[in-house]
């Protein structure tokens, strides 16, 4: 079967996204980009991640025609092709209506450097103006605003990560609704200090050997893609 080994990481990883609470339903979705085939792995649309098997994942070009698979794309090929086209750097991306990323993105408030596990993503996570779900507007909309980041939310919608596999991506999604968060929270009760940007530079540099070499966290850390030169 085309591209199983991908196919069995999305359906691992969708699985993950309900039980981590990131996403509901058929909320968000999953791709990986394999390199060597030029191709893309990414969930069906509209189907429950509990019933996805590795059948339902579709294979497409970089263009997005289909190659393999029976099922309808992700309604959100759009920006997984373009996100690909833009960040030559990454494989895999991963989009969640996580709430707390998506209640920051409903206000239009970026995330910043309010705690430095904000680090997953840059000094801040930017936002992407609004525009419909699967629209060729929103692919452009992220494609602008992700420039230097590893995660930039969907104004009105939710989250986009992308990282060096699906591991790191999925990493970035997950530590970003931690810090979107506690700023939440934080903004509830009073007003949250900031990390300036000389120290969000020093937590950047010391995620590069973070943990233990050969663990599947600390890969995960290095594979989210932390140590990228982030945007100033
Ligand atoms: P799909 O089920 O088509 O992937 O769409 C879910 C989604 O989150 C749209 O933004
Ligand atoms: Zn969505």
């Amino acid at each position: 079967m085309l591209l199983l080994e991908q196919r069995e990481q999305i359906v691992h990883y969708g699985l993950k996204l309900i039980q981590s609470g990131l996403t509901t339903g058929s909320g968000g979705n999953l791709s990986i980009l394999s390199p060597q085939d030029n191709l893309i792995a990414i969930g069906p649309s509209g189907m429950d991640y509990a019933e996805v098997r590795v059948e339902d994942v579709v294979v497409v070009d970089r263009g997005g025609k289909v190659v393999a698979g029976e099922r309808q794309p992700s309604s959100e090929l759009n920006f997984h092709l373009a996100l690909y086209d833009a960040r030559p750097d990454i494989t895999s991306v991963v989009h969640t209506h996580s709430v707390y990323a998506t209640t920051m993105a409903c206000l239009h408030w970026e995330i910043p450097a309010v705690h430095y596990l904000v680090a997953f993503s840059g000094k801040k996570v930017p936002v992407a103006d609004y525009a419909v779900f699967g629209s060729p507007e929103l692919a452009a909309n992220i494609v602008r605003s992700i420039e230097g980041y590893n995660a930039v939310l969907l104004a009105n919608h939710g989250l986009v990560a992308v990282g060096k596999n699906l591991a790191g991506a999925f990493n970035v999604a997950e530590e970003i609704e931690l810090v979107a968060r506690i700023y939440y929270q934080a903004k509830s009760v009073g007003r949250p200090v900031l990390l300036n940007d000389d120290e969000m530079d020093v937590v950047t540099a010391k995620f590069v050997g973070y943990g233990q070499q050969d663990s599947a966290r600390s890969k995960a850390v290095r594979s989210s893609g932390v140590e990228n030169e982030p945007k100033k």
